[in-house]
């Protein structure tokens, strides 16, 4: 008896939430000024992507080409699965006081999974995430990018 008034439970449930579901698709398909889906690829210029969304991670630049990445590597010890190599080189001051530069940021965006490890733990708050989607290529090459700009340098005020 039990069994049976558990399975007549299950089928009372399934029927609630398939009215939810198409409760809610029946709202849109009589309303039409209400359509959410937009028509990708066609509106690509329009095409706005919410701030919160992770296309891919990126070192933004001001103007001057300076980023805030010091080199410190902590990016590439968080990340989960090895998708950040950095290279640093050794540069000199005019006081003769040796100091790290970044000289590669390299980022594998074909490895990422996007948990934003890199971001929240970077300390110099240097990366973020791009709203670029489009990264479908015939070469996976394509996909290993260089965070830093060429001829780039850091900001005077990070540390
Ligand atoms: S991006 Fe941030 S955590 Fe990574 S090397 Fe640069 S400063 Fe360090
Ligand atoms: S988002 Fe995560 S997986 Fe991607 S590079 Fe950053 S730490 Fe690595």
């Amino acid at each position: 008896m039990k069994a049976l008034i558990d399975y007549l439970k299950d089928i009372f449930f399934g029927l609630k939430t398939l009215w939810a579901g198409m409760r809610i698709t029946g709202r849109y398909f009589i309303s039409p000024g209400e359509i959410v889906t937009q028509k990708y690829p066609e509106n690509r210029d329009q095409l706005i992507m919410f701030d919160r969304y992770k296309g891919e991670v990126i070192m933004p630049h001001d103007g001057n080409n300076q980023h805030r990445c010091t080199g410190c590597g902590i990016c590439q010890m968080n990340c989960p699965n090895g998708s950040i190599e950095i290279v640093t080189r050794k540069e000199i001051t005019p006081e003769g006081k040796e100091f790290r530069v970044i000289d590669k940021h390299i980022y594998h965006l074909d490895m990422c999974s996007f948990c934003a490890l890199c971001v929240k733990t970077c300390p110099s708050n240097a990366l973020a995430f791009g709203h670029d989607f489009e990264n479908a290529v015939f070469d996976k090459a394509k996909l290993i990018k260089i965070l830093n700009k060429p001829g780039s340098s850091i900001l005077k005020d990070v540390k």
